[in-house]
């Protein structure tokens, strides 16, 4: 069975004390997680040991960085690249979400090349892509997720892409309380199936955990993640609460 993963992406929130009681609650409430299920929690890189430290023992559960720099080493200040995050036991890293590739210019190519960093580590790029609400509005948002995955992901192997998971996460949705409805996720859901089906081989294509990510939250993960092409979520703001993220966590399949 493919993996089911519920990521958390905390994004830029927090405080330290904030979030030691978050890691604290969600210690103490969360389920035992079944073999080929994971929870994933991208937290702001400072407080990475922090949460190994509080997280530790809970089985399936990975501490996650949002963001990576794809040089090893050198003169890039203020970044932080995917031997260093794996130096710390950090192995699932967040790359290309929408909010990076808008505020930071991250392209398809630069993308690309931290995906072949954090691949070279052993270690699981989260790789985020999803349309704006004018190419859905426009009917386009297939072509348009397409393109992201060929110009990022096509160059790599077969044993390579089915290190990576998909989190679909349309623009529109994220942090704006809309949610793609569960038949719009499972559609594109598919297509992106489809899309590396056809690249390499429906084999590989139905070993790729593909997340959808905007605005999920415990009430609509359910039948969201019920979906066959869904194999979990990436959470923005329900995963500061942790009653919401264990509901979310309790609706993988
Ligand atoms: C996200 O940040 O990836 C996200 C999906 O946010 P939200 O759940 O708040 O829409």
């Amino acid at each position: 069975m493919r993996k089911q993963i519920a990521a958390a992406n905390w994004k830029m929130n927090l405080s330290i004390s904030e979030a030691s009681i978050l890691l604290d609650q969600l210690a103490a409430t969360s389920p035992n997680l079944s073999e080929h299920q994971e929870a994933v929690f991208a937290v702001p890189a400072i407080y990475i040991p922090l949460a190994t430290q509080k997280l530790d023992g809970l089985n399936h559960f990975y501490v996650a960085a949002q963001n990576c720099h794809p040089k090893a080493n050198g003169a890039y200040t203020g970044e932080i690249s995917a031997p260093m995050l794996a130096s710390i036991g950090v192995k699932h890293i967040v790359l290309g979400h929408s909010e990076r590739r808008e505020y930071f210019n991250e392209s398809d190519s630069f993308l690309a090349e931290k995906t072949n960093a954090v691949l070279s580590e052993g270690s699981t790029p989260i790789f985020c892509c999803g349309e704006p609400l004018t190419i859905r509005e426009a009917g386009t948002q297939n072509s348009f997720v397409e393109t992201q995955l060929i110009n990022s992901l096509f160059h790599l192997s077969e044993e390579q892409i089915t290190k990576v998971v998909i989190a679909y996460e349309p623009i529109w949705a994220i942090g704006t309380g809309k949610t793609a409805s569960s038949e719009q996720a499972q559609e594109i859901h598919a297509y992106i199936r489809s899309v590396f089906a056809t690249k390499y081989s429906q084999a590989i294509a139905d070993q790729i955990s593909i997340l959808y990510g905007g605005s999920v939250k415990a009430s609509n993960a359910k039948q969201i993640f019920s979906q066959p092409d869904v194999d979990g979520g990436l959470v923005g703001g329900a995963s500061l609460i942790a009653t919401e993220f264990v509901a979310i966590i309790n609706a993988l399949k």
